[in-house]
């Protein structure tokens, strides 16, 4: 009689061995499935941190970031700063705000043009951010960057935000206007934001303090802004800061407050830094994928201690400050009532008349 698989089981005297051959088979399956499933993730581990290191060690890139940029904005200072940036050929992130309410970017006339002027900036490659809906601060939440208690939009319920969000973003869409890229006022903004900006589209963010921009599990992109016009303006007694050696560094900067001497002073920086400057797209392209490492945790934690000792500082200025007769509160060009809403203590802010208000 010829063998065969079945056999095993027909030697009389012997037990029954094809349950265990084939209990053995499926353990030695599943073990080299496992194996196979162990060296795929750690060769898309390896890849992760060869990917990490080698961006790593390329130079250091900059991105210009101009924030409060509305049809009120100072003009004056604005259209300087906009023809060095042309003569260099720089592509910043304009940082507009959709429906602005807030009485401190009242400065001059309202452009009749502006929605000409950011179409213009788009057409020419710069990025368009969206700088919340309308710069107003309406409660007292630092969210998830700032250290001032004070937002537009930090501790509001989903409802609300995503109603401010829907509402700017239609704002922009109706003049021509594309925006993917968030930047906060106040950098004031909490995790309910970033999950509803990504639903309705706009998938990268101009925050945070990493030393490069990395991709969440959400896929969102964030790329760090952690200098302001302190590192690059020089001001009485400080010398402007040395460009870093790796990362990308993002300076916001407000030029509505700039000064004539600010121009002149931007103006020899930029052509120092010019080498280094990229846009949002260039950056996009590099590191868009890219996972947050440990120096990225560690400068974080760096910029966390430095905000905590500012706080402190702060603090004990405010505690040694003698105190002036009651009123309202009044702090970042807002009045505190303390209205509470959405679970959250809010400000009423300033009441102010729109324009056309103010024109009848
Ligand atoms: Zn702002």
């Amino acid at each position: 009689m010829p063998w065969s698989g079945s056999s095993l089981t027909s030697i009389p005297g012997e037990p029954c061995l094809e349950p265990l051959a084939r209990a053995l088979r499926y353990g030695l399956m599943r073990v080299l499935w496992l194996g196979l499933i162990f060296q795929y993730m750690s060769a898309a581990e390896n890849a992760h941190r060869f990917w990490n290191r080698m961006i790593a060690t390329s130079d250091a890139s900059y991105l210009l970031r101009f924030d409060d940029i509305c049809p009120t904005m100072k003009w004056s200072t604005w259209e300087p700063i906009e023809l060095i940036l042309r003569e260099h050929d720089i592509k910043p992130i304009m940082a507009v705000v959709p429906d602005n309410h807030d009485p401190e970017l009242y400065l001059e006339r309202a452009n009749p043009n502006f929605w000409d002027r950011v179409r213009s900036w788009q057409a020419a490659g710069w990025t368009v951010g969206l700088h919340g809906f309308q710069h107003t601060y309406v409660t007292r939440h630092p969210g998830l960057y700032s250290h001032r208690k004070a937002s537009e939009f930090a501790g509001l319920s989903p409802f609300a935000q995503r109603e401010k969000l829907a509402r700017a973003l239609a704002i922009l869409r109706s003049e021509g206007v594309h925006s993917s890229l968030w930047a906060a006022p106040g950098h004031s903004f909490d995790r309910t934001t970033v999950l509803i900006l990504g639903e309705l589209g706009v998938t990268s963010i101009s925050d945070g303090f990493t030393i490069s921009p990395y991709t969440d599990e959400q896929g969102t992109f964030w790329i760090p802004q952690q200098l302001s016009e302190k590192q690059m303006l020089s001001s009485p007694g400080r010398k402007p800061s040395e460009p870093k050696s790796k990362g990308v560094w993002t300076f916001c900067f407000h030029p509505n407050a700039w000064t004539d001497e600010d121009i002149v002073c931007f103006r020899r920086e930029v052509g120092r830094y010019r080498s280094l400057i990229r846009s949002v797209g260039e950056v996009h392209a590099l590191y868009f994928g890219r996972q947050m490492d440990w120096p990225d945790r560690i400068q974080i934690a760096k910029f966390e201690v430095r905000r905590q000792l500012r706080l402190l500082g702060f603090a004990y200025s405010v505690a040694k400050t003698p105190k002036v007769a009651d009123g309202p509160n009044v702090a970042n060009g807002v009045i505190e009532h303390g209205v509470a809403e959405h679970g959250v203590a809010e400000m009423e802010p300033v009441r102010i008349a729109t324009r056309q208000e103010k024109d009848q």
